[in-house]
């Protein structure tokens, strides 16, 4: 497994492999069972397996949860390579943003709503990497987790008015034996954090806004930001809520795949 640190390294490493389907995991690192079933996915359909390590700072609006984001290189680049990927990309800030960076990718409409309005700028920072490590890796296929339903469906807008020529591949959301999807910033929580914290696949496993929002209201300790239905592909029930100090979202699909 080759790790890349510039653009430059990466174009050149791939430039061999074009002949066989490529395909992107992008990730921010804290890899676990969600990222590596990405993984898994890729690597079956595709020649070349590029994984993407980066912590984007232009989708965090918080600078506590930027800073307390959980990072370990060394741990996630041996999982990438026992998952068979063939090059992680991993770049330095000023490798993605140099200075005198100033061009953004805006998903007006799917973008400002949800998560959107919760952590406005949010989704202008993931389409704005996310159409630079396209244009960096130029894959065939990308990879990405149901778990952000709305992620999902701002990159499938994008993809679509901007003509990107990738195929877009979307994952089930993997869960933990008792019901919370897995998520990087789960390792930031503490036992009792994580109990309250189940709260939400519990209320979104009921499938019904009332039934959610209700349960949610006599859940202790946690604070909801919101539960909504909302019109992606397929519709979701999807809701954010914060225990202690961290951020949780999550969502079950209401028609078609319902995983
Ligand atoms: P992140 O590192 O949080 O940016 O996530 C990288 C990719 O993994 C995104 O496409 C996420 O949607 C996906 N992902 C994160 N958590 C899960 C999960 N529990 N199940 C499936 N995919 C996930």
């Amino acid at each position: 497994m080759k790790v890349a640190r510039t653009i430059a390294e990466t174009r050149s490493a791939l430039e061999d492999v074009r002949d066989g389907p490529i395909g992107l995991v992008p990730t921010m690192g804290g890899l676990h069972e969600g990222h590596l079933s990405l993984l898994r996915a890729a690597r079956e359909e595709c020649d070349t397996v590029v994984m993407s390590l980066f912590v984007n700072p232009a989708q965090f609006g918080d600078e506590h949860d930027l800073a307390s984001y959980p990072r370990d290189e060394e741990r996630d680049l041996a999982l990438a390579r026992d998952a068979g990927v063939d090059l992680v990309f991993a770049p330095s800030t000023e490798e993605m943003y140099p200075a005198g960076f100033q061009t953004w990718v805006e998903v007006t409409e799917v973008g400002s709503r949800l998560e959107g309005a919760f952590r406005p700028g949010h989704f202008r920072g993931v389409a704005t990497v996310v159409l630079k490590l396209f244009s960096v890796v130029r894959p065939d296929r990308a990879y990405f987790g149901q778990k952000d339903a709305q992620q999902v469906a701002v990159i499938r807008q994008m993809i679509r008015d901007l003509a990107l020529d990738v195929d877009l591949r979307v994952l089930p959301t993997v869960r933990d034996d008792d019901g919370l999807a897995l998520s990087s910033r789960n390792a930031l929580l503490t036992t009792e954090e994580r109990k309250r914290a189940l709260a939400l696949p519990r209320a979104l496993a009921t499938k019904d806004l009332t039934a959610a929002r209700a349960l949610l209201a006599r859940s202790n300790g946690l604070d909801v930001d919101y539960v909504e239905v909302a019109e992606f592909d397929p519709p979701v029930l999807a809701g954010a809520v914060r225990v202690g100090s961290v951020r949780l979202i999550d969502n079950v699909a209401l028609e078609g795949d319902s995983k």
